[in-house]
C-alpha cells in the first residue's frame, strides 16, 4: 500500500516513479480555444487518439491509392487477413484464446448475433436476467430478442437491482435469484462494469452460479475491456461483446470485440446468422452455396471488415501490448485510489462516491448532493472534460495509459473551487 498525500509535490513524485508515465506522450489531448490542454477524464466514454493512428490509417489509404483491389493481397498489411493481425492482442486484453476472439461489427450488433446463438428459449426456460438500469442499448436489444421469440418482455425480463437504499448490486442476490428462479432462466446478461455506478461485477462467480443452474452467461464488457483484469476463458464465460472506442481508444464508432468460448468453437448445433466472412477461409472464394463456418469466434463474422477502423484499433492495441494489461491495472488501482483519497480528504458532506471500493475499475461515479447541471457546467469551465449523468452524478475515469497523478490532483483542486 502506498501512503497517499494531499499535495502537488506528492502527485509529481508519483508521476516520476510511474513506469507507464511516458505513454501519455503518445496521445493527443484536447485543448481549449486558447490552446490550453484540458484535463481529460472521459476515457470511459471515448478514449483519446493515439498519435500513431494517423500513420496506420495513412498506410491503408496509400495502399488503396496505389494498389486498388490488389491491396487485398499485396498491401503492406494485406486486407484479406487484416482482422487477424488484431486477434491475439485483443485476446490478451480480455484473457481469451485467439480462437475465442474476433473483432467485427459494432457492439449492439454483436450482442444480437450472440443472442441469436445463445438465447434459445423454451416454454419452460426463457427468461433473461439483466441489471436494472442497464445501458439502454442492451435493454432494447434484450427486449427485442425476447419479443422476437414470441415471449413477453414484461414477464420474461428479470432486472436485478440493488437493495432498497443501496447503490450496488450484491452478488449473493444474483446467486440467490439464480437458485430460486434458474429453472425458468435461459440467459444471464450483465455488464462487466456498470456504466453508471462504475461497479465491476464478479464475472467468475456469476458465471459459476449461472452454469450451476443450467443458465448461460454472457457479458457486455463495454466498460470493462482495457480497464479491468479479465480471464474470460478460465472463467468459462459463454460469450462476451465489447466496444473498442472507450478504454481501447479506437476512435468514435470503432469496431467491436466478440468472445465465444472454445467449447462452442465447432458446435454446429448452435443456430447463427451467417455471412460469407464466417465461412471456411479455404473455400470462401469458391462461392459455394453451403455455409461451412470457420472454427471459433471468427465463424460468427458476417461481412468483410472495414480496414480503416481496424487500422486505428490496431494502432491502439499495439500500445496496449507494449504497456501490458497487468501493469495498466496495477497503475489504475493507484491512480483511482489516489482520486478517491483526495475526494475523501475534502471532507465535504455533499460528495458521495457511489462506486464500491473493492469492485471497480478506473471509473469513480460521484454523487454531488443538492446539485444540478449548473455546478457541472462551472466545473467544465475550469478546463475539465468529464461527464454528468442525471440527476446528480459526475463520472470520472482516470485512465492509466494517459492520465497522471498530477491530473487527478489538479482536478480535485478545481472541483473544490466550484463547490
Ligand atoms: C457504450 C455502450 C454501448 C454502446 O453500444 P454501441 O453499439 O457501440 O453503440 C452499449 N452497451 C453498453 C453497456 C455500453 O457501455
Amino acid at each position: 500500500m502506498v501512503a497517499f498525500s494531499n499535495s502537488h509535490d506528492f502527485a509529481v513524485s508519483m508521476d516520476k516513479k510511474d513506469p507507464l508515465a511516458h505513454f501519455r506522450e503518445r496521445f493527443h489531448f484536447p485543448k481549449d480555444p486558447s490552446g490550453n490542454t484540458l484535463l481529460y477524464f472521459c476515457g470511459n466514454s471515448l478514449g483519446l487518439q493515439p498519435k500513431t493512428v494517423r500513420a496506420y490509417i495513412e498506410q491503408e489509404l496509400s495502399d488503396w491509392e496505389h494498389l486498388g483491389v490488389e491491396g487485398h493481397f499485396q498491401a503492406k498489411n494485406p486486407w484479406m487477413p487484416y482482422h487477424e493481425f488484431l486477434t491475439e492482442k485483443m485476446a490478451n486484453i480480455v484473457g481469451a484464446k485467439p480462437l475465442e476472439t474476433v473483432v467485427m461489427n459494432s457492439l449492439t450488433v454483436n450482442l444480437h448475433l450472440m443472442m441469436v446463438s445463445f438465447y434459445r428459449p423454451t416454454n419452460e426456460k426463457y427468461k433473461i436476467v439483466i441489471e436494472k438500469n442497464a445501458f439502454p442499448s442492451d435493454q432494447y436489444a434484450v427486449k427485442s430478442q425476447i419479443a422476437f421469440h414470441g415471449f413477453n418482455p414484461e414477464e420474461a425480463l428479470i432486472e436485478v437491482s440493488p437493495r432498497q437504499g443501496e447503490d450496488m448490486l450484491r452478488k449473493e442476490d444474483i446467486e440467490q435469484l439464480l437458485e430460486e428462479e434458474g429453472h425458468a432462466i435461459a440467459l444471464v446478461l450483465l455488464g462487466g462494469v456498470n456504466y453508471y455506478t462504475g461497479q465491476a461485477f464478479d464475472i467468475e462467480r456469476i458465471t459459476m452460479a449461472a452454469h450451476k443452474n443450467n443458465c448461460l452467461a454472457g457479458f457486455d464488457l463495454a466498460h470493462a475491456a482495457g480497464n479491468i483484469e479479465l480471464q474470460l476463458h478460465d472463467w468459462q464465460v459463454d460469450f462476451a461483446v465489447w466496444c473498442s472506442y472507450k478504454y481501447l481508444n479506437s476512435g468514435p464508432g470503432g469496431i467491436s470485440g466478440c468472445f465465444v468460448h472454445e467449447k462452442y468453437a465447432d458446435d454446429t448445433s448452435l443456430p447463427r446468422f451467417a455471412g460469407w466472412w464466417g465461412h471456411d477461409k479455404k473455400t470462401r472464394f469458391l462461392m459455394g452455396s453451403e455455409f461451412y463456418p470457420i472454427s471459433g469466434a471468427e465463424g460468427w463474422q458476417l461481412s468483410n471488415p472495414p480496414i480503416l477502423p481496424l487500422a486505428s484499433l490496431r494502432a491502439s492495441l499495439d500500445i496496449f501490448e507494449e504497456a501490458g494489461m497487468q501493469q495498466l491495472v496495477q497503475k489504475s488501482k493507484l491512480l483511482t485510489g489516489y482520486l478517491e483519497f483526495l475526494l475523501l480528504e475534502m471532507k465535504n458532506d455533499r460528495i458521495q462516491i457511489i462506486t464500491p471500493k473493492d469492485e471497480r475499475g478506473a471509473q469513480l461515479s460521484i454523487r454531488i448532493k443538492n446539485s444540478n447541471k449548473a455546478l457541472f457546467n462551472q466545473l467544465i469551465q475550469t478546463g475539465v472534460i468529464c461527464d454528468w449523468r442525471e440527476p446528480d452524478v459526475i463520472r470520472l475515469a482516470p485512465v492509466p495509459l494517459y492520465n497522471s497523478f498530477v491530473d487527478v490532483y489538479t482536478f480535485v483542486q478545481r472541483l473544490k473551487s466550484v463547490l
